[in-house]
């Protein structure tokens, strides 16, 4: 459920009509609503009542400072993948010791970064990379706690560029060679074994990969268990899908995934993180555009608007769906007029395109549309690929709204550049 609705005839984020921010802000921009990231944390958070949970928001999905103060004030976590999200989780109040820090390709310099924060734990996925933070940790005079992301070899059934529990993906330690890897924890002087990590991929909406993972994890922690090492909670990523597209696919709702983790864990002494991003954030948010032009082509109609592929890239990256909706509700005379359009950006890539021969109301230059589930992987995705300005945010609340993020002026954008002497004069 999210607060995107139609209310006399337009549609609103909650009580603020959208036309007004495409007036007083402009488009394209993204318009995030603040009761629906708060529903969303709150259903998930609700459907792990009864287990010792931290619920770790994936701040890649949507890394805005004031949609991380929201969740800040929910009692949210953090996961982040970078420095630079450590630091906007940090300054969006989140607690160090509700943030874990995921990811292939740590540098040192973030490893220390997080190690003086006093992060809860780091998510390690190589050998080479807990060397590393052995290193960095002994320097500080410091013990880094480590849970070791583990590869479970499950296909996820998801897009293949955002599968990642294969054993031919980059990501986590090898099934097999996992505990070996924990011996070497020990040896190790500088880090110590909290926990055991897996993530198998994103947008799934079956449990039964995730169940398969999660089993295979709860194997291993007793196996490790045994084996003298101190295993204290199971960290168990992300991925939840959510209904993009209600005709096509049907996600579990958080509740089931929660009672098949129950399940599955059973009376396994052990605390659990999760790492949610899309489910929190994804129907949180939308993509406001206009329609500039209506293009009739050889064999096909164009609607070009004015968001492209680099304000959202999920269609072209990921063929993905979004659904494009009017934001004058239509009657029943256009309900029953119904064209099929191509939605094209003004980028000059084939892949500019939105998406395809899609089944729409007749729209008009200077209409707006409302991209919709597109509040995760879209505004942090944003590039100025063909010098378009950065795209802004604004986040409502009730009846109120703010620019969360300005859009940046041309001064700005070309201002980032320098010249070097040889060209100045
Ligand atoms: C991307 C990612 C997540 C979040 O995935 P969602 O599908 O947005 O829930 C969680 N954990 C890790 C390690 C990730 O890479």
């Amino acid at each position: 459920m999210d607060h995107f609705s139609y209310k006399n005839g337009e549609m609103h984020a909650e009580d603020v009509p959208l036309s007004r921010i495409a007036t007083e802000v402009g488009t394209p921009v993204y318009v995030y609503s603040t009761a629906t990231l708060q529903r969303h944390f709150r259903v998930f958070s609700d459907a792990f009542s009864g287990l010792n949970a931290l619920v770790c928001f994936a701040v890649k999905a949507n890394s805005n400072q004031a949609v991380l103060s929201t969740l800040a004030r929910e009692g949210a976590g953090a996961d982040v993948v970078s420095v630079g999200e450590l630091e906007r989780a940090l300054r969006a109040g989140i607690p160090a010791d509700r943030i874990v820090f995921s990811g292939v390709g740590k540098k040192p310099s973030e490893m220390r970064r997080a190690l003086e924060a006093g992060i809860k734990q780091f998510n390690v996925e190589s050998e080479p990379e807990l060397e590393a933070l052995d290193l960095v940790a002994g320097k500080m005079g410091v013990i880094a706690p480590v849970s070791l992301r583990v590869n479970p070899d499950v296909d996820a059934k998801t897009h293949h560029k955002i599968a990642t529990g294969k054993s031919e993906n980059k990501f986590g330690i090898a099934w097999d060679h996992a505990p070996e890897v924990y011996n070497k924890i020990k040896e190790l002087p500088n880090v110590r074994a909290t926990g055991v990590d897996v993530h198998i991929g994103s947008q799934l909406t079956d449990l039964a990969p995730f169940k398969l993972a999660f089993e295979k994890v709860v194997g291993l922690v007793k196996s490790l268990r045994s084996a003298g090492h101190d295993i204290e909670h199971i960290d168990l990523g992300g991925g939840l899908g959510i209904p993009y597209d209600p005709d096509a696919e049907t996600p579990p709702h958080p509740l089931a995934y929660g009672d098949m983790i129950k399940s599955v864990l059973g009376d396994l002494p052990c605390s659990i993180i999760l790492e949610p991003g899309r489910l929190i954030a994804g129907n949180a948010g939308i993509l406001l555009s206009e329609m500039l032009y209506v293009k009739q082509g050889e064999d096909r109609l164009f609607y070009i608007v004015d968001a492209a592929m680099n304000d959202l890239l999920r269609p072209a990256m990921y063929e993905a769906f979004h659904h494009i909706s009017p934001v004058t509700e239509p009657g029943d005379n256009a309900q029953n007029a119904q064209v099929s359009a191509d939605f094209v950006g003004p980028v000059c890539e084939t892949g500019d395109t939105f998406a395809k021969a899609r089944k729409t109301v007749p729209m008009s230059p200077g209409d707006l549309v409302a991209f919709k589930s597109a509040g995760a992987y879209g505004a942090v995705m944003a590039s100025t690929y063909n010098s378009r300005e950065l795209v802004p945010e604004v986040l409502v609340k009730g009846a109120e709204y703010a620019v969360v993020r300005a859009r940046p002026s041309l001064d700005d954008m070309i201002g980032l550049d320098s010249v070097p002497d040889w060209l100045s004069d």
